[in-house]
């Protein structure tokens, strides 16, 4: 019998359910990886410059930890959100730390889940009008992942000291 909700098991959201596979790189329903999906378009084609896009997909990756996800996307997701929220870094600048992260280190450890889902979701961000505000939401959502891992903030800032300045 088909369920006409289906929750997704990263962030926690009900959507209608539309029979959607999970996806393989993340711990989501398909429901949910389908507004991140809409919500790229907007961030591919926006703020360039800042390349906001890096931050929406660190946050998302955050959030949908665990199943089958490699230990080195949940890394680089929380080393990205750190950056951010703590180091004043563009998603530009982040992008470039994680290739750099990437050729210096090869193994990534399994870091233990946040107790809880919620804050802010892709669904948020989508309803916020595009532009400033959706910016804004997508900021709030980096700052309330980073918030939610806090368990793991020494682990993550000693993993980004090499792509900080000395
Ligand atoms: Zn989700």
């Amino acid at each position: 019998m088909k369920h006409s909700i289906v929750k997704c098991p990263g962030c926690g959201l009900l959507l209608p359910n539309r029979s959607y596979e999970e996806p393989l790189r993340f711990h989501a329903s398909g429901e949910c990886m389908e507004l991140y999906h809409q919500l790229s378009v907007y961030t591919s084609a926006h703020g360039y410059e800042a390349f906001i896009h890096q931050l929406a997909l660190d946050a998302y990756g955050a959030q949908h930890c665990g199943g089958g996800m490699r230990p080195i996307t949940a890394a680089f997701s929380l080393i990205g959100l750190y950056l951010v929220v703590e180091r004043g870094f563009t998603g530009r600048q982040v992008q470039q730390a994680h290739m750099e992260l990437g050729r210096l280190k090869a193994d990534w450890p399994e870091l233990a889940l946040p107790p809880s889902s919620g804050g802010v979701t892709v669904q948020d961000v989508l309803q916020a009008e595009p532009g400033a505000a959706r910016d804004a939401k997508i900021q709030a959502w980096v700052r309330s992942e980073w918030d939610r891992w806090a368990h793991v903030h020494d682990w993550v800032k000693e993993a980004a000291k090499p792509v900080l300045p000395a």
